[in-house]
C-alpha cells in the first residue's frame, strides 16, 4: 500500500507533510504535493500532519484515480523535503470542492 496526497491539497499545499516524511518521498507540483507510490514506506506519519487532511491511506475505498494521479506527477515532479510558505490564500481555498479541474500540472521549483 501507499499513502496518496488527495484533492484537498489544491492550492492549499500547506507542506507541513514533506518535513516529516523519513524516505523523504514528496513531489512538488504548482498547486499540489505528490506521493511517490514505490517510495513512501506507508509509516503514516505524515496523514496527521496535513492541515488540509488531503493524506490517505489507498486502503480507503475510492481513492484509485488520485493514486493515479499522484504516481504519474511524482515522476514528473521535483522532490520537495523542505516546507516553504504556503500560498497567501490556503485558508481560503481548504475544504472547497471540486478542485480537480484546477490541479496544474506545471512542476513546483522543489528544494
Ligand atoms: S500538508 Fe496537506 S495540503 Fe499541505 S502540501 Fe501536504 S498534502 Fe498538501
Ligand atoms: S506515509 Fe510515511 S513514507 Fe509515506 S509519504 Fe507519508 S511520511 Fe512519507
Amino acid at each position: 500500500m501507499t499513502y496518496v496526497v488527495t484533492e484537498n491539497c489544491i492550492k492549499c499545499k500547506y507542506m507541513d507533510c514533506v518535513e516529516v516524511c523519513p524516505v523523504d518521498c514528496f513531489y512538488e507540483g504548482e498547486n499540489f504535493l505528490v506521493i511517490h507510490p514505490d517510495e513512501c514506506i506507508d509509516c503514516g506519519v505524515c496523514e496527521p500532519e496535513c492541515p488540509a487532511e488531503a493524506i490517505k491511506p489507498d486502503t480507503e475505498t475510492g481513492l484509485e484515480k488520485w493514486l493515479g494521479i499522484n504516481a504519474d506527477f511524482a515522476s514528473k515532479w521535483p522532490n520537495i523535503t523542505q516546507k516553504r510558505e504556503s500560498p497567501a490564500d490556503a485558508k481560503d481555498w481548504d475544504g472547497k470542492p471540486d478542485k480537480e479541474a484546477l490541479l496544474s500540472p506545471e512542476p513546483g521549483q522543489g528544494d
